[in-house]
């Protein structure tokens, strides 16, 4: 990235176009989460991975000083710049990655509202993401089913339009979704148009509170994220009122109409959640690394083998300065694409998925290194490194696998349909 300064103006410091220096709020913000991280998150860490339940009191503690709530969802998105997003996650995902996913698992369905719908949805639904601190909520976001993961164009549930009712009617199975079933809102992406493929997709909101035929089906049991709660969802015979369509029925009739006719229409449903969201759940995968590396650090230095600190060996200090600079890197590129993604820049190589591939590796591999490490105890759950390395490995799977990523970006840089 190319810096541009401007001349010199008496004794004044030069003003820089380009700048990586935080400002006092985003410093403000980040030293804010890094403190109920700390204070909230660490200590109950392990507690919930291993209790494998949603950590509502720990959800809860956050909503209560704001940090899960629109306005501090919306706070964070508004800075222009686009980096307090990132910042806020990397910091939660330090605490812990579980804790954290409970906490921001709703996003994902709020990044779809907000993107897709209109201005009377964002209203209507985007606090009945939250709830309150005293009637919390969490949302899902219902894109994958059992033959529908990296390829999502093969999703198989179906909203269909009865004219009569004036209702849409879902039918399907939705998998693996980050607070499936005990959600208030979920945001299910289904075909219209069997026959259009993705581009017959439309992402529909459904209240548990008040649709009937949606059910929670089998709860997933986890390797990591293990607070976070994931399962199936059955949609039975589901009806929801016409408005419940993101953007409205009138919107996606006229798209459904030019796709039809072989016009160019944005992309696809699910995927223009999936872009906006890849740097923030690579900032996520940055937390983790970093938390593994700060431990690793502190421990190889005080660790002592054949008379001396690990870390003295440079088979360890090489370990460990290549951690340093793999994290700094996915934290640039996550930067980069959530600056990019906030200020309206094209992702014209895919800068999105570059940050969450680099991080979601990094994050992986940075985890492993740091269990080596700390030795025989990096492996027992009496350290917290080995809960960090099985938490990261979701990193390269979920969002789109690191194979999808780099499909994504061979396609971006090529122009070739790369399969
Ligand atoms: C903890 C967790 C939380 C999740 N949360 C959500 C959620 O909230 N909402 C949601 O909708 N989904 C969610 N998912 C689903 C997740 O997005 C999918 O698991 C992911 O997209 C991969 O799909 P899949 O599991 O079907 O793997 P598959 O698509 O079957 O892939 C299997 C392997 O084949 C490779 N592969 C597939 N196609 C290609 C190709 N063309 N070229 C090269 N390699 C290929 C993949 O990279 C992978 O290694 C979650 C999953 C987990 C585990």
């Amino acid at each position: 990235m190319a810096t541009t300064e401007q001349e010199p103006t008496g004794a004044e410091a030069p003003a820089v176009a380009f700048n990586l220096e935080l400002n006092a709020d985003q410093k403000d913000i980040r030293d804010w989460v890094h403190g109920f991280a700390e204070d909230v998150m660490r200590p109950a860490a392990h507690e919930w991975d291993e209790r494998e339940e949603t950590p509502w009191p720990i959800i809860q503690e956050a909503a209560k000083i704001g940090l899960y709530s629109f306005e501090g969802l919306a706070q964070f998105f508004a800075d222009p710049s686009g980096l307090t997003l990132p910042i806020v996650n990397e910091e939660l995902f330090w605490g812990d990655a579980g804790l954290g996913m409970a906490i921001m698992g709703t996003s994902l369905a709020v990044a779809s509202i907000f993107g897709q719908g209109t201005g009377e949805q964002i209203g209507e639904w985007i606090p009945r993401c939250f709830g309150t601190p005293d009637d919390l909520k969490v949302a899902a976001f219902c894109a994958s089913e059992p033959n529908a993961g990296s390829d999502i164009s093969n999703v198989r549930t179906t909203a269909k339009w009865d004219e009569a009712a004036s209702e849409w009617v879902l039918n399907g199975q939705k998998a693996w979704a980050t607070n499936g079933g005990i959600a208030d809102v979920h945001v299910v992406i289904a075909s219209v148009d069997p026959t259009l493929g993705a581009r017959g997709h439309a992402a529909f909101i459904v209240p548990l509170s008040e649709a009937k035929g949606i059910e929670q089906g089998s709860k997933v049991s986890k390797h990591g994220l293990r607070a976070s709660h994931t399962a199936d969802v059955h949609l039975d015979d589901c009806r929801i009122p016409a408005g419940h369509v993101l953007g409205g029925k009138e919107k996606l009739d006229e798209r459904l109409a030019r796709v039809r006719e072989g016009k160019r229409t944005k992309s696809q449903t699910a995927m223009q959640t999936f872009e906006a969201s890849r740097p923030t759940v690579g900032a996520q995968a940055v937390g983790i690394a970093r938390a593994a590396y700060e431990y690793a650090l502190d421990y190889a230095k005080e660790r002592e083998q054949f008379g001396r600190k690990i870390i003295e060996n440079q088979a360890i200090a090489f370990a460990l300065a290549d951690m340093k600079l793999e994290i700094d890197a996915s934290r640039l590129l996550v930067w980069r694409a959530s600056w990019m993604g906030r200020t309206g820049h094209k992702f014209e190589n895919a800068e999105g998925s570059m940050s969450k591939l680099k991080a979601g590796e990094v994050a992986t591999w940075a985890t492993e290194r740091a269990m080596h490490i700390l030795g025989g105890n990096g492996y027992t759950r009496e350290y917290p490194v080995e809960r960090w390395h099985r938490d990261a490995k979701i990193y390269t799977i979920f969002e789109g696998t690191s194979e999808i990523q780099r499909m994504v970006i061979a396609r971006a840089i090529s122009g070739v349909q790369i399969r």
